[in-house]
């Protein structure tokens, strides 16, 4: 199949391409298109069809549901049996944005959309490109993360022209993704909200509209052997080729240790590379440094993370070995993506 690619400029939106990439989708065809949280390939969410396509295009488990995104609150009611109080003090405090809601679906969204469950992931993206695609469709779009299932998400159109050229009937290059990593996911099914996944929306955030809300517990670190109550968070995802290992401490210990380790490989014959912060950049000693951003600017981490993993897969590095980051806020989710990057592998040097 030979894939489209389009450029669109966000300041100046080309309408004849918005309509050009409606159209691909009420079609039954894939789209990807940049949203504020990573790079998304759309697809018709009545058409199971259209829906299995972008299960062959990403090679993604049948099981792991998809988010289906909508571009007005209004749309919800048509495909949820009943929207609470929590849900909809959600829906107008944090969309159009990085948030995604948990229902209880109607029939009308099909069972291969939501891998067997009775739910339903719903939500609004704020990105303007992605929102007039999805309102010109006139139909809610099932959109899942633009990569091939387990490697790291796309923030660029690059990186998804590296997955899916192909496989997919068009690109819309919108430029980079300003929050870098995925919506956070809340089930909303039960009188106390849980969060599934951490994301761009963090958990202070919306307990200050809803009060006091859980998390499942198999999104901790330390929640390896639960099952998520998310089903993609169960499977090893979002992982350059290399062998990445966390390591957390105190930060001169941490390079200290790092550097050790790179000496090590590099006996072994091994090609290293470094993820380091522009507060320990210099005091690294491996040649493959990249810089991730400032140790204290959660929103950089987070918007750098998966562009950082997948240029060190460009230059194919046998092994990486990254400092981990502040837990708090923005950075769940960061650490989140970090730790499933690296299989879980961390080495706590307190
Ligand atoms: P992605 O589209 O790649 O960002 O992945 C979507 C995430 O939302 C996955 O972790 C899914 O398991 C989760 N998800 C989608 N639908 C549901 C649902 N009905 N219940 C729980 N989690 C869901
Ligand atoms: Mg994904």
């Amino acid at each position: 199949m030979k894939t489209i690619i389009h450029r669109v400029d966000i300041t100046k939106i080309d309408n004849n391409i918005i309509n050009d990439a409606a159209k691909t989708i009420q079609e039954g065809g894939l789209v990807a298109f940049p949203t504020e949280t990573v790079y998304g390939i759309g697809a018709n969410a009545l058409e199971s069809n259209a829906v299995s396509k972008i299960y062959t295009a990403k090679g993604r488990p049948s099981d792991n549901p998809l988010i289906v995104h909508v571009s007005d609150k209004e749309d919800v009611k048509k495909y949820v049996k009943h929207i609470g109080d929590n849900a909809k003090k959600l829906m107008d405090e944090f969309w159009p944005g990085p948030l995604t809601l948990i229902f209880e679906k109607k029939d009308i969204i099909p069972d291969s959309i939501t891998g067997g469950l009775s739910t339903v992931a719903i939500r609004i993206p704020s990105h303007n490109i992605a929102r007039e695609i999805i309102r010109v469709a006139n139909r809610p779009v099932a959109a899942p993360s633009a990569n091939v299932s387990g490697r790291p998400s796309p923030t660029m159109a690059k990186h998804v022209i590296s997955d899916l050229d192909g496989k997919i009937d068009m690109i819309i290059d919108g430029g980079d993704c300003e929050i870098g990593l995925e919506s956070t996911v809340v089930d909303v099914t039960e009188k106390i909200p849980t969060i599934l996944r951490p994301g761009g929306i963090t958990r202070n955030m919306i307990e200050q509209v809803i009060g006091h809300i859980t998390i499942d517990p198999a999104i901790k670190p330390s929640g390896e052997k639960l099952i998520p109550k998310s089903p993609g968070m169960k499977y090893r995802h979002y992982a350059p080729n290399a062998d990445l290992i966390v390591v957390k401490g105190e930060s001169k210990e941490v390079v200290e240790h790092i550097n050790n380790l790179v000496i090590e490989k590099k006996k072994q014959g091994k090609k290293v590379g470094v993820i380091a912060t522009n507060q320990t950049k210099d005091e690294y000693t491996c040649e493959n440094i990249i810089v991730i951003g400032d140790r204290f600017n959660s929103e950089e981490i987070a918007a750098n993370l998966f562009k950082v993993l997948r240029e060190f897969d460009e230059i194919e590095v046998d092994n990486i070995y990254c400092e981990a980051f502040s837990n708090k806020d923005l950075g769940t989710a960061t650490m989140n993506r970090l730790l499933k990057a690296a299989g879980n592998k961390i080495v706590d040097l307190r």
